[in-house]
């Protein structure tokens, strides 16, 4: 804190504070209207009424309505849903931002941390009218009054940030940067709560407690006790190049291209090839405080440029910094962004990063990052630690749909609905994991087709979801996922859970001791996939639930009549070569559909089969294995998977 305050008014910081757009001087601005004001970050009851008050001019009040308004909805219980709950936020991207608004709206104590001490990305992010919608009851027009105006429906991920981060600090949430989160620290004695280690090692924060701690670093497996796995797509290299936008007359004319990809525009994308010898897969231009474009580049026109300097066995090594010419890359985006936007921009040149480097930049986007699960909860002492991941780190979206915000904030949504049942003590443990798992088994799922009427939208998630449930994630499965040192505990949560009720079920319960009740994590996991396969059985005893088999090869049939050398029978539905045939029609980006070794059956078969859980949440029942070996391809079990598949497809 700085000793002195600054002669003005608190509406005077404020307006400071909102067209400030450098981190350090926000941060300032912000310390010096807690001080004017005898403040201190904390809960939102403490701190937002003294900043409404005083804080009188335009738009300040455009801001307060919008957030009483929003504050106002019954989920938040008047800021009294999360009281006293401490609540660690690691990571201030768009997704920790967002969550942070809403924890800090249910009453939390919030802490943000970040670990740059700059917001820096230019790059911009299209939004899905949901988000727009949502930001807006944020009152994020304040700050930017052209968004969700006209089609300006993106903005650079920096400005976003901006404005979360600034309804946040209005709202009480504290925050640190230059802030690296590490670990999480068990309690250790019956007095100490739940820790966390940071840089630097003399940060405030390692001594404060908390009971949940939300990971939106954007990381893969950043917080312990978390995996995942990445869903390999066919070869895909991503390049993002941000030129200043000098707003002479030609920037301002410069027509943005909202995203034309090589299926829809063939002709443009060959006669770019045959004119530059830039190939490439797609291309977006946004206009902003930046002229910005992303592409998707195809390996050998970035080989026969000179951009890669040479192809690699594994893929790797393919964009190493030592394997890419800075200056071939450069001479790339710009021949590339003049020929889209048919030079009508004279001058292009590059906008320069927080460290002085032009901004450019080349990567791979083949794999996609997956975590396995969305939450953990761990107790010691009688402490609870709820653990969660939103945003990146739970579910890398594929950036060309633009769906990153999107099920990023959707993820949020369920973080903070899974904290105020968490805090409410009135849900077992095991039902609030089910819940938040359950949930995010469909989040792959959403598109903009299917989140339509958003206006009535909250944390609820029967507001967001049509069936909660569809997830179809068992009380059996969440065992796993809650990590207990209270036996006794986990016994009364284990028989009042209403899933547990057939005796075979308790029977199994009863063989754990008291102490090995953590230890035997597999014994119950045995336990989950004999559930698994009763519901399957039940399922299929219901053969409602399976399609006739010619009504199957029909439509699948129809679904694949594109595909050359494709034939639909129940031989060669079994070879895997239509499942992946049907994947590259609905994902063409997950799947190199022409260069499959038809004869591979077991690993066709695995590959469909993995990427329908991962992309449709259709569980698979067979291996590639069994497949191979199967005597009989028209069981049940393969029938009901196909039923399941159209089902899933014909929704889409
Ligand atoms: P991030 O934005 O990655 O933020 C994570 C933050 O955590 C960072 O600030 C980082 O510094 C911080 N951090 C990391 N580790 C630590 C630590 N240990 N301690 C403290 N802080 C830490 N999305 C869209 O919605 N629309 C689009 O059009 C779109 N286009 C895209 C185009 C490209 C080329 C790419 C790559 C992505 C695109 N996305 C798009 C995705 C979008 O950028 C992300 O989904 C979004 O930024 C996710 O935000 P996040 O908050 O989860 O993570």
């Amino acid at each position: 804190g700085r000793k002195n305050v600054p002669d003005c008014n608190a509406s005077d910081i404020f307006d400071k504070i909102l067209r400030s757009d450098d981190l350090k001087d926000l941060i300032c601005s912000y310390n010096d209207l807690c001080q004017q004001l005898k403040l201190l970050p904390g809960p939102l009851q403490t701190f937002y009424p003294t900043i409404k008050n005083n804080v009188k001019i335009w738009k300040g009040k455009s801001l307060w309505n919008c957030l009483d308004k929003h504050q106002s909805h019954k989920v938040y219980e008047n800021g009294n849903a999360c009281k006293n709950l401490r609540v660690l936020i690691v990571g201030a991207g768009p997704c920790g931002l967002r969550a942070a608004i809403e924890a800090q709206l249910l009453g939390a104590n919030v802490t943000v941390i970040e670990k740059r001490t700059y917001f820096s990305r230019n790059n911009v992010v299209k939004l899905w009218p949901f988000v727009i919608q949502d930001l807006k009851t944020l009152g994020a027009k304040v700050f930017h009054g052209k968004l969700g105006t006209g089609d300006i429906e993106h903005i650079s991920i920096k400005k976003l940030q901006f404005i979360l981060l600034k309804i946040s600090l209005f709202l009480g949430v504290q925050f640190f940067h230059g802030t690296c989160y590490k670990d999480f620290v068990y309690p250790c004695g019956k007095k100490s709560g739940w820790h966390v280690k940071v840089n630097p090692i003399d940060h405030p924060v390692n001594k404060y407690e908390f009971d949940v701690i939300v990971s939106a670093d954007g990381n893969k497996q950043s917080v312990k006790g978390f995996k995942g796995s990445e869903l390999r797509g066919k070869l895909a290299i991503a390049i993002t190049a941000n030129f200043i936008n000098k707003q002479l007359d030609a920037d301002v004319k410069a027509e943005e291209i909202c995203g034309v990809s090589y299926i829809y525009k063939q002709e443009l994308f060959k006669a770019m090839k045959e004119t530059t010898g830039i190939d490439l897969e797609n291309i977006v231009y946004y206009k902003g405080d930046t002229h910005y474009f992303v592409m998707t580049a195809k390996k050998q026109s970035l080989l026969d440029k000179g951009v890669i300097i040479k192809d690699t066995l594994n893929s790797k090594d393919l964009l190493l910094s030592s394997n890419v010419s800075k200056l071939a890359l450069i001479d790339y985006v710009e021949k590339a962004a003049s020929y889209v936007t048919k030079e009508q921009l004279p001058n292009l040149e590059l906008e320069r990063n927080h460290d002085g480097k032009e901004d450019v930049a080349i990567f791979d986007f083949t794999n996609m990052w997956q975590a396995d699960n969305s939450c953990r909860i761990i107790e010691r002492k009688g402490k609870k630690l709820l653990l969660g991941l939103v945003g990146d780190s739970l579910l890398e979206p594929f950036w060309p749909t633009g769906s990153g915000c999107a099920k990023g904030f959707f993820s949020c949504f369920d973080m903070c609905w899974m904290m105020k049942q968490f805090n409410s003590g009135k849900t077992s443990l095991l039902e609030i994991i089910v819940e938040r798992e359950s949930l995010f088994r469909i989040l792959p799922q959403m598109t903009t087709d299917n989140i339509k009427n958003f206006t009535n939208y909250s944390l609820e998630p029967l507001s967001r979801y049509v069936n909660t449930n569809k997830g179809g994630f068992l009380v059996s499965d969440a065992l796993a996922l809650l990590d207990t040192d209270a036996p006794d505990e986990m016994k009364i949560i284990l028989d009042n859970s209403k899933h547990e009720k057939t005796s075979k079920k308790t029977s199994n319960l009863e063989q754990f001791s008291k102490q090995d009740k953590i230890k035997n994590i597999s014994q119950l996991q045995s336990h989950n996939t004999t559930n698994s396969l009763t519901l399957v059985r039940q399922k299929l005893r219901k053969r409602e639930s399976i399609m006739p088999e010619e009504l199957l090869i029909s439509w699948f049939k129809n679904e694949v009549s594109s595909y050359q050398g494709v034939s639909v029978n129940i031989s060669s539905l079994k070879d895997g070569t239509v499942l992946c045939a049907l994947l590259h029609k609905y994902r063409p980006h997950l799947i190199d559909f022409y260069s499959l070794d038809k004869n591979n059956v077991v690993e066709n078969n695995n590959r469909a089969f993995n990427i329908f859980e991962k992309e449709f949440g259709i569980k698979p029942l067979l291996t590639g294995n069994e497949m191979l070996e199967h005597k009989r391809p028209n069981s049940f079990k393969f029938l009901f998977y196909l039923t399941q598949v159209q089902k899933k497809l014909s929704a889409e």
